[in-house]
């Protein structure tokens, strides 16, 4: 990718995700994550370049990868995968900025202690299988807001900051845009303990995300398209 299709790129969500926050209100602030896990370091630092300034990824591995060879420019990085158990350490060296994709209590709970026995804290978010889709990780919504308040309790080391979610892998707008707003709701209830991010859209729905409340999206395959 060179760095006029970068900007391009870049230029085109922005103005999208100006159009749909303004929907909502003038002070409705959408972050945008580039999500570069099918594209390599050399295209993320095209990005960076071109204004973009926080990146995911999905697999430890390749986060760990991505953020040594470009750890002279000041990324932040976040983590947006399903997370084994036998990578928490891995992951917790790394620090990343934010891991979305905390989907249950008991990795939580297992997250929790390897970070004790580090003494280190961790920003998370928890993930919310809002579609119902048993292809999808996260805890089911009429859950959500019960572990949510287990997390808090039991693990001092995770520093719970919202939710996250991906929307329905239907083509049928309506049903995406119900399991935002089952997102979104359950967000709602829990921005008085302290949830700051409502995290849902991708390419294909970043939009529609946005007037459903979204406040971070994360965009990959449209970023990064040559
Ligand atoms: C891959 C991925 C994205 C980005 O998907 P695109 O459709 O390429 O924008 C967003 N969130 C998660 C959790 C992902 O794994």
């Amino acid at each position: 990718m060179n760095k006029q299709t970068a900007t391009k790129n870049l230029d085109e969500i922005i103005t999208k995700v100006e159009g749909a926050r303004l929907r909502i209100s003038e002070h409705h602030i959408v972050k945008i994550i580039g999500i570069s896990k099918y594209s390599s370091k050399d295209d993320v630092e095209t990005l960076y370049n071109a204004g973009q300034r926080a990146f995911g990824e999905n697999k430890v591995q390749d986060l760990k990868e991505k953020m040594e060879a470009l750890e002279n420019l000041p990324i932040e990085w976040h983590f947006v995968g399903t997370l084994q158990k036998n990578k928490i350490n891995n992951l917790i060296d790394l620090n990343p900025t934010l891991v979305q994709s905390l989907d249950s209590l008991d990795l939580a709970q297992e997250l929790n202690k390897k970070l004790e026995a580090k003494n280190k804290k961790l920003n998370a978010l928890l993930q919310i299988n809002s579609a119902y889709e048993n292809t999808k990780s996260g805890v089911m919504p009429e859950n959500a807001v019960e572990i949510y308040k287990q997390i808090l309790e039991t693990c001092p080391n995770i520093r719970l900051k919202g939710v996250m979610s991906i929307g329905a892998h239907v083509e049928d707008e309506k049903v995406i845009k119900d399991s935002f707003k089952t997102t979104k709701k359950i967000y709602d209830e829990l921005v008085p303990f302290g949830a700051k991010y409502c995290s849902m859209g991708m390419s294909s729905d970043y939009e529609l995300a946005i007037t459903c409340g979204s406040n971070m999206i994360r965009v990959g395959s449209t970023l990064f398209k040559d």
